[in-house]
């Protein structure tokens, strides 16, 4: 005990009682999250517990006037309730204090935290002591560390078995692209915000929880689909306006996801996968807009379902299931076919109409497309073997997504395999599917250079329609691009002139920069005489032959062999 401390504290008794007892040591080292506080209301002197005057980054075990040194830590939104409830507790007309708020701990961050106290009157009769204890709540996983939103666990509290009432998800569109372009850091600033936002528009009568990572949950008893709508769309309206610190617009928008009880389910597990299924389905469907689960989301979740499971079960099982189709790539001169592309193709247990765009999507969502990657990869190198021996300077491409550039493995075992088949590697274009995915374009680059070194051929797909084709072409080493169908689909059609114009100054720049270029979505006659023009390498489309099965492929080459 410091010199000071006793000099003050000789006249009251009644603290030294407190401090003395052997329970206010017993209470002090109790818990990590609890706190201690005893204050002589005669000199207003405090003494708090050490663990408080560490996490709180308090001046000292001892202080005066503690209101106001505390008072700078507490949020400055939660200052008036706090001020409201201490002065009426010091003031005499209230016995307890009874307060939550958030106050600043010693790493910058403000904490939630529920204050107790009581005063204890001396031997006159007059407030001599006031003591109490001070929960942290956030290790009780009450509020949410970065926004202060009730977290899950909290909604897990309510009992939506009585009464009725609406659950609505609401979800950022693409914030992983805002993190990826602007930081982490940014990126909480943003949810941060946003969480203010939603408790503005929620006010009292909703409760709003952090559902995880860019999605907000609220709570309304009796709430009807306007009064959802209205909220969402208001919510969203001011979304859309917030700006970020250096004032620039930020332009979020929201999907949702609604759901309401009894009618979609009385426990939280039902309501919450209703919920997150109702979101899926916006987000995928109708994204920037609010989807009430309905009967089509009840059956496209039953086929997702099935669709994982089959696909598991194919991977499971030898790939059983999955087969590569080839499509012909032709010569834009004479049409004579060169090469061909490997699509993917795959038939379920249960599930036997998935296109590829459904169901590597679903592969790429659930980590699965690295195992079927490395046997589209083994597969294609396989077909490249066996033609490049009937057919000298055969080409095989196949399709590879940017998540399996970025494996370390892949890359090694594609390289690995092609020197144990024996490949030419120059004749195996290794195709990147979905360049709106490149997060890192430096560490793209510099596998697409390790693998120019083996002498791989590497295109860009989807050319013209993706996320930043051009910076693409001029931050990656690529030797080919491949222009989509949709750009070339109005080709030659009255009022498309200007595509003409675009595309062949596009297939013209390629051949100046020394990238060949391949023409995909040649359907008809039509397009064909307007891309012939151009300076496109080769040719792709239905037009020659949709993509079919290996022996359909190896007669169609014996007929092509004549030319
Ligand atoms: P993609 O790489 O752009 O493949 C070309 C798509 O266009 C194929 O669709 C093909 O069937 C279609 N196509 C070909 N000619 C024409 C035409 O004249 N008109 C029209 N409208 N379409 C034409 P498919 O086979 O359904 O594949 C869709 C996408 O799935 C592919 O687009 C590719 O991104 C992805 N994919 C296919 N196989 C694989 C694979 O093994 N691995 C990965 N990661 N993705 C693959
Ligand atoms: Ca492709």
């Amino acid at each position: 005990m410091d010199l000071e401390f006793e000099a003050v504290y000789k006249g009251s008794m009644g603290m030294q009682d407190v401090l003395n007892n052997e329970l206010y040591e017993a209470f002090a080292q109790a818990s990590e999250i609890v706190y201690i506080y005893v204050c002589d209301m005669k000199t207003d002197l405090t003494r708090w517990s050490e663990n408080a005057v560490d996490y709180f980054n308090l001046p000292g075990e001892y202080i005066y006037n503690t209101a106001e040194v505390w008072m700078q830590h507490i949020h400055p939104d939660d200052r008036a309730v706090y001020l409201e409830d201490i002065s009426a507790v010091f003031g005499g007309t209230r016995a307890k204090h009874n307060c939550k708020y958030r106050a600043l701990n010693k790493y910058g961050n403000y904490v939630w935290v529920e204050c107790k106290g009581s005063v204890i009157k001396d031997g006159d009769g007059a407030p001599a002591v006031f003591a109490g204890i001070m929960t942290r709540l956030d290790g009780q996983n009450k509020y949410d560390f970065l926004t202060n939103l009730m977290t899950l666990n909290e909604f897990y509290q309510n009992d939506f078995s009585v009464g009725s009432g609406a659950v609505m998800l609401m979800g950022i569109d693409d914030f992983r692209k805002v993190i990826t372009s602007r930081g982490y850091e940014f990126g909480d600033n943003v949810l941060v915000n946003l969480a203010k936002l939603f408790q503005s528009a929620c006010g009292d009568e909703m409760q709003v929880y952090r559902f995880g990572g860019d999605e907000f949950l609220i709570v309304k008893r009796d709430g009807t689909l306007e009064e959802m709508t209205a909220l969402f769309e208001r919510i969203s309206g001011e979304a859309d306006e917030l700006k970020a610190s250096d004032g620039q617009m930020l332009h979020i928008e929201f999907s949702g996801g609604l759901s309401f009880y009894p009618a979609d389910g009385t426990t939280k597990e039902k309501l919450i996968n209703k919920l997150e299924n109702s979101l899926g389905y916006a987000k995928q469907y109708n994204r920037g807009h609010l989807e009430v689960f309905n009967q089509e989301i009840a059956e496209h979740q039953k086929r997702a379902q099935l669709l994982q499971e089959d696909l598991k079960n194919s991977i499971r099982n030898d790939f059983k299931g999955f087969e590569l189709y080839f499509q012909p790539l032709v010569e834009r001169e004479d049409q004579s076919i060169i090469g061909c592309e490997s699509l993917l193709r795959w038939k379920g247990e249960h599930i036997k109409d998935s296109c590829p765009m459904e169901f590597i999507k679903v592969l790429e969502d659930h980590g699965d497309i690295q195992a079927v990657g490395q046997w589209v990869m083994e597969q294609a190198l396989l077909h490249q073997k066996k033609w490049q021996e009937k057919y000298p300077g055969f080409h095989v491409s196949f399709n590879v997504s940017y998540q399996q550039f970025m494996n370390e493995h892949f890359v090694e075992a594609l390289i690995q395999k092609a020197r144990e088949t024996g490949v030419e590697t120059n004749n195996m274009i290794v195709e990147l599917t979905e360049s709106s995915e490149v997060e890192e374009a430096e560490s793209l680059a510099q596998v697409f250079r390790r693998l120019r070194e083996e002498g791989f051929t590497i295109a860009l797909d989807d050319f013209g329609t993706a996320y930043a084709s051009l910076q693409m072409l001029m931050n990656l080493p690529v030797n080919y691009i491949k222009i989509e169908h949709s750009l070339v689909k109005n080709l030659a059609e009255p009022g498309h002139e200007n595509d003409y114009i675009i595309i062949e100054n596009l297939l013209s720049l390629c051949r100046r920069l020394g990238c060949s270029s391949v023409v995909e979505g040649v359907e008809n006659e039509v397009i064909e005489n307007a891309v012939k023009k151009t300076e496109a390498t080769y040719l792709q489309g239905y037009y020659y032959s949709r993509p079919i099965p290996e022996a359909d492929f190896d007669a169609m080459l014996e007929k092509n062999r004549g030319r």
